[in-house]
């Protein structure tokens, strides 16, 4: 019986083919115990009509072999296509996406000698829920979706990540001085879940500043765990600044499955001249090992491609005169890892296989007991040019209302401008948020209003439900109000 271990791999689009064929003859001639099964994935499959760019036959593989190596793929340019990437993180439920971005100095050249930063970036939720409509002529939206179970399970996989790493510090990344509903209850959970780990030294950045001392000064950082959106930002800065984004590799984790893929795209504009770096594949076929229990393999691997580096062989995004000693194409590059397998790096320090498993826990904080029905933000499609045509309007919304109900404020872009202040600025769009409050409200009363609104030729495009929970408000003042 073989004792091999079967993953499913797809060797991508671009330069995918050739990072994976060089990855492949490493993993190989190390000897890792491995069986492949192919599928494929991206552009081929996106152009056949498919658009999640993927088939079902491919998802029996992924669920079958828990484990995927993937290259990356092109996404068609059009609106019709759905993110590959993002399809196979929410339905095989990864939901940590952990990016290790770190410096070779002096082998590889860098402004930031002393780095190495874990970013764990929340994979499932965010604006990559995807939820996009165009709701008036004027207007487009996408929902950031941030649940309390997530977040929960996120930060506590990055403080147990931080724990079993024996990293010493833990950055959260939000903007929660804007996002104060879902930045906030990411952010809030990051602190109640901090004094269960006295150990880890917890800290926060608003994302904006945080990511200018991320690029300034990478060294400050050891883990940092943020939201998929900034995550993916910056993880992008991270690897750039820390040599070559040819460099970044991922681990995309989840309950029941993992996918290993570089951080990098499919790069259309080097594909097919033997030039890309499969060092981010490669080192995301190492987190696999170790994914895998085969630390081993993991290390020597790693060992040999660390004393490449600093043999100077080296691929053409990070070639540097005087530094470097040989300029190679893809393949040689991963034949002078193979000629190293069994050799260890004289500078840079040797890697030991990290195989501790981390703990995927299951949210356990509680969730607030009383749900109050408060209000409703009812959104109109109208046209108004001026304050007279705004004060009409309102005075309409207030007429179709149902008695008990009353008109608190009218917004546009965000902004209260109806009671009208002083100071009101003199560009609408043809989008307004009526928020509507009253006392002991039921979702009837809702129903009401959209029925009365339909009546008086008021055209609702969405509503939304203003809710206390436990007495705290669920959503936030207009700006201005
Ligand atoms: P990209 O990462 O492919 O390329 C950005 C730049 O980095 C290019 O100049 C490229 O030549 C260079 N580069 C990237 N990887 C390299 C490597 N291994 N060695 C040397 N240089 C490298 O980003 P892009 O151009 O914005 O996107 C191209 C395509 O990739 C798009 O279709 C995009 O949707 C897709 N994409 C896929 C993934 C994925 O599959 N995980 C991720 C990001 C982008």
């Amino acid at each position: 019986m073989s004792t091999k271990q079967t993953i499913t791999i797809a060797h991508g689009d671009g330069i995918g083919p050739e990072i994976m064929k060089a990855t492949l003859s490493v993993l190989d001639a190390a000897g890792a115990p491995l069986e492949y099964e192919e599928i494929e994935v991206g552009e081929k499959v996106y152009l056949k009509g498919i658009t999640a760019g993927i088939e079902d036959s491919a998802w029996e593989s992924l669920l079958r072999n828990k484990v995927f190596l993937k290259a990356p793929i092109t996404t068609p340019q059009g609106s019709g296509y759905k993110s590959l990437n993002v399809t196979t993180r929410k339905t095989l439920g990864l939901f940590s996406n952990v990016r290790p971005c770190v410096s070779y100095h002096p082998f590889v050249k860098t402004n930031h000698p002393v780095m190495d930063v874990v970013i764990v970036r929340e994979n499932e939720e965010d604006l990559y829920a995807g939820i996009e409509h165009r709701q008036t002529r004027q207007v487009a939206q996408s929902l950031k979706i941030i649940t309390m179970p997530g977040s929960e399970k996120i930060i506590r996989y990055a403080f147990e990540y931080t724990k079993a790493h024996g990293r010493k510090k833990l950055t959260c990344m939000i903007k929660d001085n804007i996002m104060k509903i879902t930045d906030g209850a990411f952010h809030s959970i990051f602190k109640t879940l901090a004094k269960e780990y006295p150990e880890i030294q917890a800290e926060s950045y608003i994302v904006d500043i945080g990511a200018a001392r991320l690029a300034d000064s990478p060294e400050r950082f050891d883990v940092i765990v943020t939201l998929n959106l900034y995550g993916d930002i910056l993880s992008d800065i991270a690897a750039e600044v820390s040599g070559s984004v040819g460099f970044a590799p991922s681990a995309n984790i989840g309950d029941r499955a993992a996918m290993f893929e570089a951080i990098h795209g499919s790069a259309p504009d080097i594909a097919g001249k033997d030039i890309a770096n499969p060092s981010a594949l490669l080192l995301s076929a190492v987190m696999m090992l170790e994914h895998l229990g085969l630390g081993t393999y993991a290390a020597t691997i790693k060992n040999a491609w660390l004393r490449t580096l600093e043999d100077g062989i080296h691929t053409a995004d990070i070639f540097t005169q005087g530094t470097s000693k040989e300029k190679v194409g893809t393949q040689a590059f991963a034949l002078a890892v193979i000629e190293r397998l069994g050799q260890k790096p004289q500078t840079l320090p040797v890697y030991a296989a990290e195989a501790t498993p981390i703990p995927v826990l299951k949210p356990s904080l509680p969730l607030p007991k009383e749900k109050t029905l408060y209000g409703s933000d009812v959104f109109v499609d109208t046209v108004c040019e001026s304050l007279d045509e705004l004060n009409a309007f309102a005075e309409r919304v207030k007429d179709a209302l149902p008695a008990h109900i009353s008109l608190q404020m009218i917004s546009n872009r965000g902004l209260k401008v109806w009671p009208v202040a002083a100071a009101t600025p003199d560009f609408f769009v043809d989008h307004w948020r009526c928020r509507m409050i009253g006392e002991n409200l039921t979702t009837t009363d809702l129903a009401q209003i959209l029925v009365q609104f339909a009546e008086a030729g008021i055209e609702v495009i969405k509503t939304e439900n203003l809710y206390l929970f436990d007495g705290v408000p669920g959503f936030s003042l207009a700006q201005g109000q």
